[in-house]
């Protein structure tokens, strides 16, 4: 036999069943952006490596070690994109969607990192992003949370996540503020580990985000970054509390979320459970004032977040609250070669008058009990069968799946008021 070939570490499929339940989640998710107003933009997935390393930052840990970087045929350095936010705002500066506009938008799809995988962490995953461009203020990053809340509430996941906000206050409030903390942690060299020694000069606003426990103590008295806010940025984070206060949506204020990309400033946000171990931030954003100037743009404020789907979806999983439905809700059969045909018409005219509705139709023939096998196998809540009978007397016989209820034989018209009964 042929060796079978795999698929990628961490590139995993999603298979059937399974993608009823993204399906589930996806739909939801187009709902609710929809009902603010947020239009698609969808984005190629490959782009120019020189993309994310002037928007994501070269000293973090996407460009650093997670990105999928290729030399194509024409010796083009390109990368399979890591993360949305560049690409969108790539896009947005190439067909001058961004300055002096105000733009709602939000994407889906597959994402790249080369990190180790484990549960809720892959090579392929996939976000749902959503990005606004033109608004500045705190009005519209409530809006963004308020959405996600929504999603939330819509999921039932709202009481297994917990929202953390910060603020990055501006570029010149947070160059102060580094110098302060790069003295402190220099102070308390000997606490560091190697991957933050490193950083200690290019990035150490990240080592606030390490989750080593020998250093948790030493980071815990750190100068506190509120503390070097600018009035400006101290009331832009005062006026979204307030709006999260109004709209009853509960934060904490973590002094020391500072999110992984560079490009951010002022608000950041992260909803994050305790059910998914190490992987517990779900969804992440925040401001990103500077970002459509720095690739190319005029200066355009901007804000949006991400989410992943997968860590989403194992929650629901963990939780079973999407009730999955069946792919089918009608299955049809036909007795005898004669009704096949008949049977095919059936099938074809519910589908033409019951938009939505899902009918399989049996094929490969069989006798009576193979045929009502596939059908309860398939989930459907209703299985038809014509047959000689059936056909002499224009009629359909209809057999109850999943309720205690006995077979009947129904006319078109009687049959498509059941239909309608279970298709609203
Ligand atoms: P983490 O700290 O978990 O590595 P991150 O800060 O790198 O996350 P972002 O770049 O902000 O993540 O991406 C937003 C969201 O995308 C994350 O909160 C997470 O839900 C999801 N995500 C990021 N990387 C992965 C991955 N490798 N596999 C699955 N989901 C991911
Ligand atoms: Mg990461």
């Amino acid at each position: 036999m042929a060796k079978q070939i795999q698929a990628i570490r961490g590139m995993n499929d999603i298979l059937p069943g399974q993608s009823r339940r993204w399906q589930y989640l996806e739909n939801i998710i187009r709902q609710v952006v929809a009902a603010y107003g947020y239009d698609e933009i969808r984005m190629p997935v490959v782009e120019q490596t020189d993309l994310f390393k002037r928007s994501i930052g070269e000293v973090t840990d996407i460009v650093e070690k997670e990105m999928y970087t290729f030399e194509d045929r024409n010796g083009d350095s390109l990368t399979l994109r890591p993360e949305g936010t560049a690409s969108c705002v790539r896009a947005g500066n190439e067909h001058g969607l961004l300055y002096n506009q105000q733009q709602r938008l939000w994407y889906m799809g597959p994402m790249f990192r080369h990190e180790r995988p484990q549960k809720g962490r892959y090579r392929q995953f996939h976000q749902v992003g959503v990005e606004v461009f033109g608004l500045d203020g705190p009005d519209i990053d409530a809006e963004l949370i308020q959405m996600t809340a929504r999603l939330w509430k819509t999921l039932g996941l709202t009481e297994h996540l917990t929202l953390e906000l910060n603020s990055l206050a501006s570029n010149e409030a947070r160059a102060n503020y580094k110098v302060a903390l790069t003295e402190y942690l220099g102070a308390h060299a000997e606490l560091l580990d190697d991957d933050s020694k490193r950083r200690l000069e290019s990035n150490p606003l990240r080592i606030l985000d390490s989750k080593n426990p020998a250093m948790a103590e030493m980071l815990a008295a750190a100068p506190k970054l509120s503390e070097y806010w600018d009035d400006e940025s101290r009331e832009h984070f005062n006026g979204l509390c307030a709006r999260l206060d109004a709209a009853g949506i509960t934060y904490t204020h973590n002094e020391r979320l500072v999110r992984g990309l560079d490009y951010y400033n002022r608000s950041v946000f992260e909803w994050v459970t305790t059910s998914l171990g190490a992987q517990g931030t779900v969804c992440a954003g925040g401001r990103y004032d500077g970002l459509v100037e720095q690739l190319g743009g005029k200066g355009t404020p901007a804000v949006g977040f991400a989410m992943g789907l997968e860590r989403l979806v194992l929650m629901l999983e963990q939780l079973d609250q999407a009730d999955l439905p069946a792919a089918v809700d009608v299955y049809v059969s036909a007795m005898g070669e004669q009704a096949e045909l008949p049977a095919v018409k059936i099938a074809e005219r519910l589908r033409d008058e019951f938009p939505g509705l899902r009918v399989m139709q049996h094929c490969g023939g069989g006798n009576f009990k193979k045929q009502l096998k596939r059908a309860d196998k398939s989930g459907a809540r209703l299985a038809l069968i014509m047959g000689d009978d059936e056909i002499a007397n224009e009629v359909v016989s209809v057999k109850y799946l999943r309720e205690d209820k006995p077979q009947q034989s129904l006319t078109w018209d009687q049959l498509s008021q059941v239909i309608t009964t279970i298709h609203s």
